[in-house]
């Protein structure tokens, strides 16, 4: 046989056409399926290993979530104990399942309004933590932007996936935090949402994700090709949290309240009352008015809200959760045989500045690492055993540094 006539049995690829051809004892294969053999093996095993996953659930009472979610969370009692309430039942719903039960338990997906860095991610990720089940951070902004929206979507469960090393069983009862859902809303009913490439789009696309189907999902992420083996996933158990800070929404709130408040007897404090945590009040409606559509409203039944953080819950934060700023710091002195004292009215004049400076929970870090970050380039070289931060030194180092040019005017 004339050597141009041999080709590759997998792909028909003619001899000249590969770089290597290799005999079997009735073929031959080219370089190129090789790889794609590998692949193909790679993934078969992952998947095999999903079919023999050792993931087990933790399932805890709402009190226990609760009381489990104050060690790491400043406040927000309301959102905890509606978040507590959803994820409890969820998992019953998913155990009750496998009993084959008369009435069918809906999904209880949930959505958080507050402000951005209320703790809207920390709750979802404590819980998550809590549960011991694989669980995703993604950004709805960045469905926008692409063009695929479909496959975009789907790039969620990728995630998922990746982060439970491809265990499809774990994943399929994993978490998913979908942040900055609001700025999915559909222009029109809102003015303040300027970029709308595809909200609705976007929107649509979740519909199915979220209410619970099977979806093909690319391992790698990306676009999907027709060569490539996908993984399906089954959505039916993933539990789906959505927050957005939905800027302008108290306005949609305080219409809605006022009118309905009309015939009561509410006196002037009640209504200063109502008009300062008017949050308190949001439900489907209101994030419906603001360029939601019903149908995604439809799968995500549980509506919560966290309140914006003021001086007191700052101070909270920066000493009282487990792994708080404060606590951080005293370890990492620690670690270098320092012991960190820190005057009571630093704590205050940290709190002042983040109040000041609009920068939230989030500036918190920022601030404390403009005071300290002198102290702990210098220290580990110092005999110093004790480190003793008083106001005037933390006046002194905030001023030096930069953080003066974050002031929001
Ligand atoms: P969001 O998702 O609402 O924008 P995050 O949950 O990401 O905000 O919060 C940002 C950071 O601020 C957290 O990592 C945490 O350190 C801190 N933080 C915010 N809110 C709280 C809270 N209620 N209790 C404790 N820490 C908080």
């Amino acid at each position: 046989m004339a050597k141009s006539t041999l080709h590759c049995s997998f792909c028909g690829r003619s001899r000249d056409e590969v770089k290597i051809l290799i005999a079997g004892q009735e073929g031959h294969i080219c370089e190129n399926c090789v790889e794609h053999a590998r692949e193909i093996i790679e993934q078969e095993l992952n998947v095999k290993q999903d079919a023999q996953s050792n993931f087990k659930l933790t399932v805890k009472k709402p009190v226990e979530i609760k009381r489990f979610l104050d060690e790491y969370v400043i406040g927000q009692d309301d959102a905890k104990k509606v978040m507590a309430v959803a994820v409890y039942n969820h998992y019953k719903r998913l155990q009750q399942k496998q009993l084959e039960a008369e009435v069918e338990i809906e999904k209880s997906n949930i959505i958080m309004v507050g402000e951005t860095g209320t703790g809207k991610t920390l709750l979802a990720k404590t819980i998550a933590r809590l549960l011991n089940v694989p669980f995703a951070i993604v950004d709805a902004t960045v469905f926008t932007e692409a063009g695929y929206v479909g496959e975009d979507v789907e790039s969620i469960l990728t995630r998922l996936l990746q982060i439970c090393n491809y265990d499809v069983a774990a994943a399929e009862k994993g978490i998913v935090y979908i942040d900055e859902i609001d700025k999915i809303a559909r222009k029109g009913d809102n003015p303040s949402i300027t970029r709308d490439v595809s909200g609705e789009g976007v929107q649509q696309g979740l519909l199915k994700l979220l209410e619970g189907t099977e979806v093909l999902v690319p391992p790698q992420g990306g676009r999907k090709h027709p060569e490539q083996k996908l993984i399906k996933i089954n959505t039916q158990n993933i539990l789906f949290i959505c927050g957005g800070a939905f800027d302008g929404i108290d306005k949609i709130i305080a219409r809605r309240v006022n009118t309905n408040a009309i015939g009561f007897n509410v006196n002037k404090e009640e209504q200063d009352y109502m008009k300062k945590n008017l949050l308190q009040y949001v439900n489907a409606q209101d994030l419906k008015s603001f360029g939601l559509i019903p149908e995604l409203l439809g799968r995500l039944p549980v509506v919560t809200y966290l309140n914006p953080l003021d001086a007191i819950t700052l101070r909270a934060i920066l000493t009282e959760p487990r792994n708080s700023l404060i606590r951080q710091y005293n370890r990492l002195f620690e670690l270098e045989g320092i012991e960190l004292v820190i005057d009571d009215n630093v704590l205050d004049f940290m709190v002042e500045k983040a109040l000041e400076y609009k920068l939230g929970a989030r500036g918190l870090r920022s601030i404390c690492e403009s005071i300290l970050t002198d102290a702990m380039f210098e220290l580990p070289s110092s005999s110093e055993k004790k480190f003793h931060l008083t106001l005037e030194y933390a006046l002194h180092k905030f001023d030096k540094s930069k953080m003066n040019l974050l002031k929001v005017a």
